[in-house]
């Protein structure tokens, strides 16, 4: 019998595993897939603490303190497993995609600035020299972000594998979880390889995690949304930060002279594959701002699936006693894992749910109030 089987082998699944390995749990992780098909693959690694917020909310203080994880990760990563995850501290520049989008910048950048002064609003002429010049600005607003960093997020998870491979931690691959039962002393987990017992479960299934309990709401809540990413080489482009824009679209400079540029978003869309359609959309939505882009090599494409609940506020909660459900981490999963790892890993240890996840039930009342 296991202490904890952690269903979904994502960042979420993952990043707990490895927490709660080190609090001598006997840990499973079942995927029904192998490595490598699903969102924490498939990211931009934007470590968008700032980028994704407007008001001060739960949330976005769970996002600045997960930001402050990376660096020491990175190291611990390196060491541990051999894998360098790409950390790069070059920031993230926000860009009006048009005139009508000013707005929204310019008050977005009121917001960040309070709680961060090195966010700063950027002219046409400093935009053009944080870019060396390859931003075509035409009037448009522009916040500099300078600590909105970046990783490698397919290395990133790979490197969360090995490190659980380290570790000991029991890992199912091509094993689904079909069923959740309560037993006298804990939890069957019923498979299409047999059925495991644990006294605890994590549903961390990223888009899926509704599938798996019984109840819902969550049903309603819990869906995905397909985003469609392109790898393009340029080896003239100087472009050394971010660029995200108001429409989604995103460019993030990667090693090698490559170019991630994301990412499309399409409710409820759960195929696998880009479309021409996406193609064309993310590759002129780029080049209407970064012109250097035309020339690129096209590298490869590829699609993956966000975990998305309604009010896109990430459900981490105790449905009933030690069946948990962490889900919905949406545009940022990446960035939240490490901390999420932490927390979730305490929780379980202490048995006390840690206050700061306290407005991640999904029983839900009004989440989106600004908190002093
Ligand atoms: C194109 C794109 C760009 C993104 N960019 C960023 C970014 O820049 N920064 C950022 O922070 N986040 C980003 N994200 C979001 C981030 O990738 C996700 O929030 C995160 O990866 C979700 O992790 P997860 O572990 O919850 O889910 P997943 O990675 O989807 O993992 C869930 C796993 O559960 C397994 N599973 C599901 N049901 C079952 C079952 N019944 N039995 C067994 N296994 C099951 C699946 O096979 C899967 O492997 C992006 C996502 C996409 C798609």
């Amino acid at each position: 019998m296991y202490d904890v089987i952690i269903v979904g082998s994502g960042v979420m699944g993952m990043s707990i595993a490895r927490e709660l390995s080190q609090n001598n749990l006997n840990v499973a992780v079942i995927d029904r897939d192998v490595a490598g098909k699903h969102a924490s693959y498939k990211a931009g690694g934007m470590l968008g603490a700032q980028n994704e917020f407007t008001s001060y909310s739960p949330l976005y203080r769970l996002a600045r303190e997960a930001q402050t994880r990376f660096e020491g990760l990175s190291e611990s990563l390196k060491q541990e497993v051999g894998v360098d995850i790409e950390y790069k501290q070059t920031g993230l520049i926000k860009l009006a995609a048009q005139d009508s989008d000013n707005d929204f910048v310019e008050k977005q950048y009121h917001f960040l600035h309070q709680y961060n002064p090195s966010v700063e609003l950027l002219s046409s002429q400093n935009l053009s020299l944080a870019t060396h010049g390859e931003v075509d600005t035409r009037g448009l607003s522009a916040a500099l972000i300078p600590d909105d960093h970046q990783i490698n997020a397919n290395k990133y998870t790979k490197a969360l594998l090995k490190s659980l491979n380290k570790r000991d931690i029991h890992r199912w691959y091509q094993t689904e979880a079909l069923n959740i039962e309560s037993i006298s002393n804990g939890y069957q987990v019923v498979t299409n390889r047999g059925c495991l017992t644990t006294e605890k479960v994590i549903v961390a299934g990223g888009a899926w995690s509704a599938d798996l309990i019984e109840e819902p709401s969550l049903k309603r809540q819990v869906t995905g949304v397909k985003g469609e990413v392109l790898l393009v080489e340029n080896k003239s482009l100087k472009l050394d930060t971010t660029i995200f824009m108001t429409n989604g679209c995103y460019i993030v400079p990667k090693s090698k002279h490559r170019y991630l540029i994301g990412a499309t978003s399409l409710n409820n869309d759960y195929s696998v594959g880009v479309s021409e359609a996406g193609k064309q959309w993310l590759f002129h939505q780029a080049c209407a701002k970064v012109p250097g882009l035309q020339d690129s090599k096209m590298i490869k494409h590829w699609s993956g699936i966000r975990p998305y609940t309604l009010n896109e506020q990430p459900i981490m909660d105790e449905i009933q006693s030690g069946l948990f459900i962490i889900t919905g981490h949406y545009r940022n999963g990446i960035l939240l894992s490490p901390l999420i790892g932490e927390l979730m890993s305490e929780w379980l240890v202490n048995d006390s749910r840690p206050e700061v996840l306290e407005n991640f039930i999904y029983k839900r009342g009004e989440l989106n109030e600004v908190c002093d």
